[in-house]
């Protein structure tokens, strides 16, 4: 029970990793809002409450964070909502595709940190797990919105690391490397095959193994840890 007693919300919590996470947190009991778009209205699973959340308006985010505060107020946020939809370059990106997935990634991870911070601060303790990826520390070919998109959460994660130290406030970011779910079920097979080539672990994570390591970021066995980027991508990243 690693975080007993404790408030998480959870975006993105219908598939892939977030629903790892959420069932993580879940299971070492935390109350867990997951929050998706794909859900319409309020519910319950397996003593998980779901909730209807679109991360990139702030009015979603803030009808949500009102119910986390009159169930106690928050004290984890994971920012886990992302999407990824082509693989063009500056020049040839469809402008409202680099808008929509800067807005979900970017500004999805603004807006759950401006609108759940405040709670934490007032309890004067509080862990933010923002997911960014391996492209959110080194450089990768086309996916130039992903890119930009994840960069930001890198930069973002530690300006608010600097910024609410002093509220007792932690901020770290996970950056997952190729992991199955629905997000890299649709894309080109050979893609993947081509990150697998040249993961030094040799295959594809699963979302579990994200999942353990925000569940540590999240908990207070990381109580003196603020501004990191931990990589769970099988080494890509080391070489
Ligand atoms: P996924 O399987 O596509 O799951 C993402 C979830 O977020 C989906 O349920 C999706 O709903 C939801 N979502 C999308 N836009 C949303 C919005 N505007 N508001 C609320 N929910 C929204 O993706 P995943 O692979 O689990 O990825 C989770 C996170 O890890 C993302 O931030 C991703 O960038 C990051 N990541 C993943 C990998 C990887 O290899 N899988 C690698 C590095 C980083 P819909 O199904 O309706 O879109």
């Amino acid at each position: 029970m690693r975080v007993a007693g404790k408030i998480a919300v959870v975006s993105g919590a219908a598939g892939g990793i977030g629903k790892a996470i959420a069932d993580r947190l879940a299971a070492e009991g935390a109350t867990v809002f997951a929050a998706d778009q794909v859900w319409t209205e309020a519910g319950s699973t397996g003593g998980i409450r779901t909730r209807s959340l679109d991360v990139a308006r702030i009015e979603s985010w803030e009808s949500l964070a009102a119910e986390v505060a009159d169930a106690g107020g928050a004290d984890i946020l994971v920012n886990n909502a992302g999407t990824v939809r082509n693989y063009d370059g500056i020049v040839d990106i469809d402008l409202d595709d680099y808008h929509d997935i800067i807005g979900i990634n970017q500004h999805g991870t603004f807006y759950g940190m401006r609108a759940l911070i405040p709670q934490m601060r007032r309890k004067g303790a509080g862990s933010v797990v923002n997911i960014s990826s391996i492209w959110g520390h080194v450089g990768a070919a086309g996916v130039a919105a992903y890119t930009a998109s994840k960069g930001a959460v890198t930069s973002m994660t530690k300006n608010a690391a600097l910024t609410y130290a002093a509220d007792g406030v932690r901020v770290n970011s996970v950056h997952p490397g190729l992991i199955a779910t629905p997000m890299i079920a649709a894309q080109d097979d050979s893609i993947s095959q081509g990150l697998i080539d040249v993961t030094p672990l040799g295959r594809i994570g699963r979302p579990e193994e994200v999942a353990n390591a925000v569940l540590f970021l999240a908990s207070d066995e990381a109580s003196f840890i603020t501004g990191a980027q931990l990589m769970v991508d099988g080494g890509f990243t080391t070489g």
